[in-house]
């Protein structure tokens, strides 16, 4: 079932919902082969009956969902939560087109890891200096709040509890575990793992999940070669899902030369090993209350 409010729930019983904004890795990827499961990156909503908004990574699916903001009417006199597991191009890169960062009603809460040398407001800021985009982070109107976040544990208003941990990618990368109403969903992708060294920090994490969505963005074949690049095969993120017995599965952070019909290849295949796995796709919504 489609759901269509962009910012909150106004149906009964919503809980806890997750929709995907952007789901490829790396680069956005606009090839008719690619279409289907969708070819922007990084950008997943929380839906809840909070009143406000909460987003996890700005890559250029958050365009899209600022957009879907704009045409409800609901990008004005918001408070919006915006959660980065880390600052790589494909994480960040759609914030300077997010049409509700551009209202002054709004407020827009952005958490992540500093970096040892700069700040996350400071790495933010360099992606809209004057040589790469016109318009610079101070002029797009809304009020930015930055909170630094380590490994820890806090509250967002209305008590969606929010735990992270750093985990194995290059320049570092935080999971997210987020618990509303007794149901969870954990974040945790651009992670590089094997089988063999999974780490038991990272299955810990994603104990008793009900929604894992983790990155599968490389085949076995390409792990050969790619060993340091910061990711993780389907075989793996299989792995994890039993190792922390999770309900379902999500593969995400798909490869930008991946098509349609590899990526369904891939599904069936991960399917094999835990049935309750599938990709993630752009903009499908998923309802924690149906698993
Ligand atoms: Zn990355």
């Amino acid at each position: 079932m489609e759901y269509n409010n962009p910012i909150r729930g106004e149906n009964e019983g919503i809980t806890l919902k997750v929709k995907f904004w952007g789901v490829r890795g790396s680069a956005p990827s606009a090839t008719p082969e690619t279409a289907g499961v969708g070819g922007n990156t990084s950008c997943v909503q929380l839906l809840t009956d909070q009143p406000y908004v909460l987003i996890l990574d700005a890559g250029t699916g958050i365009r899209l969902l600022g957009n879907a903001l704009v045409a409800a009417c609901q990008h004005e006199d918001q408070e919006l939560y915006l959660l980065l597991s880390h600052t790589h191009w494909d994480h960040i890169q759609g914030l300077p087109f997010f049409k509700p960062a551009n209202s002054a009603s709004n407020t827009l809460h952005v958490y992540g890891a500093n970096k040892p040398q700069r700040t996350l407001e400071e790495v933010l800021r360099g992606q809209m200096d004057y040589a790469y985009f016109p318009v610079a982070l101070d002029e797009m109107g809304a009020q930015f709040r930055f909170h630094p976040v380590a490994e820890e544990t806090f509250v967002l208003p209305g008590g969606i509890e929010v735990t992270t941990r750093f985990f194995e990618h290059p320049g570092g990368v935080l999971g997210y575990r987020i618990a509303y109403q007794g149901k969870v969903v954990v974040y945790a992708t651009d992670m590089e793992y094997t089988v063999a060294n999974l780490d038991p920090r990272l299955v810990a994490f994603a104990q008793g999940a009900d929604l894992l969505i983790f990155d599968a963005q490389y085949t076995h074949e390409e792990l050969n070669f790619k060993t340091g690049w910061g990711h993780s095969t389907y075989l793996t993120a299989v792995h994890l899902a039993q190792a922390a017995g999770v309900k379902q599965l999500r593969l995400f952070s798909h490869d930008p030369d991946r098509t349609d019909t590899e990526l369904e290849t891939l599904e069936r295949q991960a399917q094999q090993h835990f049935p309750a796995t599938w990709l993630a796709r752009e903009q499908q919504v998923i309802d924690l209350n149906l698993l």
